[in-house]
C-alpha cells in the first residue's frame, strides 16, 4: 500500500488520486489501519482540491465495497428506487415508493433517519404502531420480493465505510463538497442494488443545499456517476424554498402521504410524486414518459398505489388500524392566525422545520427521541389570500403544552405577505 501520507501531499497539491489509491485507503480507513486523522486530513484536502468525476466513482466504488452489496437479478422486474437529499415536509418517498411498485417495479429502499430540520422516512412510518423499519438483509430482500416494495432502514454492513466517514466530516468541517456528499449518497444507494435512480435534489432554505446553483451540481456529479457506473439515473431539482404540502411533522405527515395515495390530496405536491415515479417507470421499464406518467395516475386512480402501500405496511408489521386511532388521540395544541390582510407569498421551510423540530417532531442529536405527533400544520399555502383572523397554521405535541406559544411567535415570522397575489412557481426547478 503506498503510504498514506503520500497521497494526502499527493491531494493537498490538487492532483489527481488513482482508482487502487483510493480503493486502498478507503480499504485501510474501514480496517482501522488509515487513523482518523488521516481520513480527515484526506476529507478536507478533498473539499479545497475537489475529485475528478473518475474519482468521485472511484471513491463511491470503494465506500459501496466497504460492506454487502445487494444483488436483484433473480427478481422478474426490474428495480428501481429514488432518493431524496431531504427537506421540511417531504414525505413523498411514501407515496413514490408503493406508486412506482405499483407500476410494476420492484422498489428496494433504504431510508434514513431524520437529523436537524430534515425529517426521516423511516421515523414518519415508525409512527405506524408496530411498522419495523430495521429488517435484516434477508427479510429486506423477502419483503420486496413478495410485496415488490420495502422501505426499511440501512443496516450495519451496508457501506460501514460511509458511516464512519460521515461521522468524521460531522466534526471536521467537511460535509459540504460535492465529491464527498456525492461518494456518501450513491454508494448506499449502488450498494441498495436497484438498476435505476432518480434522485430528487431540493434546493432552497429548508433543504441542504441553499442554492440553485449547488443542487444543479450535485444532481449532475450524482446522475454522471451513476450512468459511468451502469446504472439508470435521473434527477429533478426541485423547490425547497416552502414546505412540501400541509403537514411537517411525523404522523401528520403519513397521514397526508396516505390521503394522496387515496387522490383525496391533487395538486403540486401529488404532481412532483407522479413525476418522479414517473420517471423511475420510464428509465427501468423503457417507456415514454408520458406513458409513465399516465400508467401513473391510473394505479393512483384504481387503488393500487395505496394497496401497494397498505401491503408494504402489513409485511413490516404496522398497523393502521391502530395508527387512525393514534391520530384520533388529543394533543396540545396552539392556532396562528394572519393579522394581515393580502395573499401569502412565502412560508420559510427552514423556519417551520425549526418549530417543528422545537416541538419534538426532530432530532438536534443523533439517537433523541421524537414525540410522532409533535409538528406543524399548515392550513394555507403560497398564493392564498388571507384576511386577519384568518389560520395560518396548527402546532401540535403530544407531551405537555410548555413552550408552543413561545414556539407560535417563532412560527409567525416563516410567513410573508404581499397585497398582490404571487406567481405561481413550479416545484421542478431543472431537470437533469
Ligand atoms: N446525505 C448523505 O447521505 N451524505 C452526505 O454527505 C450528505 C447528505
Amino acid at each position: 500500500m503506498v503510504a498514506a501520507k503520500l497521497l494526502l501531499d499527493k491531494k493537498r497539491e490538487g492532483r489527481a488520486l488513482g482508482t487502487a489509491e483510493i480503493r486502498e485507503f478507503i480499504e485501510g480507513f474501514t480496517k482501522g489501519d488509515i487513523p482518523d486523522y488521516q481520513m480527515a486530513a484526506m476529507a478536507m484536502a478533498i473539499c479545497c482540491k475537489g475529485m475528478t468525476a473518475r474519482e468521485t466513482a472511484d471513491l463511491t466504488d470503494a465506500m459501496m465495497h466497504s460492506g454487502v452489496c445487494l444483488d436483484w437479478s433473480d427478481l422478474p422486474v426490474p428495480t428501481a428506487d429514488k432518493h431524496s437529499t431531504g427537506g421540511v415536509g417531504d414525505k413523498l418517498s411514501l407515496v413514490i415508493q408503493p406508486l412506482a411498485s405499483s407500476c410494476g417495479l420492484a422498489v428496494p429502499s433504504l431510508a434514513g433517519r431524520g437529523l436537524g430540520i430534515t425529517g426521516g422516512t423511516a421515523d414518519k412510518l415508525e409512527t405506524i404502531p408496530g411498522y419495523r423499519c430495521g429488517l435484516s438483509i434477508e427479510n429486506f430482500k423477502k419483503t420486496v420480493a413478495e410485496v415488490g416494495v420495502s422501505i426499511a432502514v440501512q443496516t450495519d454492513d451496508i457501506c460501514p465505510a460511509d458511516k464512519k466517514l460521515y461521522a468524521l466530516r460531522d466534526v471536521t468541517g467537511t460535509v459540504p463538497s460535492i465529491p464527498l456528499i456525492s461518494a456518501s449518497i450513491l454508494s448506499k444507494k449502488w450498494a441498495e442494488g436497484a438498476s435505476t435512480l432518480v434522485f430528487d435534489v431540493k434546493a432552497g432554505s429548508g433543504a441542504f443545499m441553499k442554492t440553485r446553483e449547488q443542487a444543479i451540481e450535485l444532481a449532475t456529479a450524482m446522475v454522471e456517476a451513476s450512468k459511468a457506473a451502469g446504472r439508470k439515473a435521473a434527477a429533478l431539482v426541485t423547490d425547497m424554498d416552502a414546505p412540501l404540502g400541509f403537514a411537517v411533522g411525523n404522523a401528520n405527515e403519513v397521514a397526508e402521504a396516505i390521503n394522496m395515495l387515496e387522490g383525496k390530496m391533487p395538486g403540486p405536491v401529488l404532481d412532483l410524486c407522479v413525476e418522479q415515479a414517473a420517471l423511475m417507470v420510464s428509465l427501468a421499464k423503457d417507456m415514454p414518459l408520458d406513458d409513465a406518467r399516465s400508467l401513473c395516475r391510473e394505479k393512483i386512480a384504481d387503488g393500487s398505489a395505496l394497496g401497494r402501500f397498505n401491503a408494504m405496511v402489513e409485511a413490516h408489521g404496522g398497523d393502521l388500524e391502530r395508527f387512525r386511532r393514534l391520530l384520533e388521540k388529543p394533543v396540545f395544541k396552539f392556532r396562528i392566525q394572519s393579522v394581515k390582510s393580502g395573499y401569502v407569498s412565502g412560508i420559510d421551510a427552514e423556519k417551520v422545520g425549526r418549530t417543528a423540530l422545537q416541538l419534538g417532531a426532530g432530532r438536534e442529536k443523533a439517537g433523541d427521541k421524537i414525540d410522532p405527533r409533535a409538528g406543524v400544520q399548515l392550513a394555507v399555502s403560497v398564493g392564498d389570500k388571507v384576511v386577519p383572523g384568518a389560520p395560518l397554521a396548527t402546532l401540535e405535541k403530544s407531551t405537555c403544552p410548555d413552550g408552543l406559544e413561545q414556539a407560535a411567535a417563532e412560527l409567525y415570522k416563516a410567513f410573508s405577505f404581499s397585497p398582490t397575489k404571487p406567481e405561481a412557481k413550479n416545484l421542478i426547478l431543472d431537470r437533469i
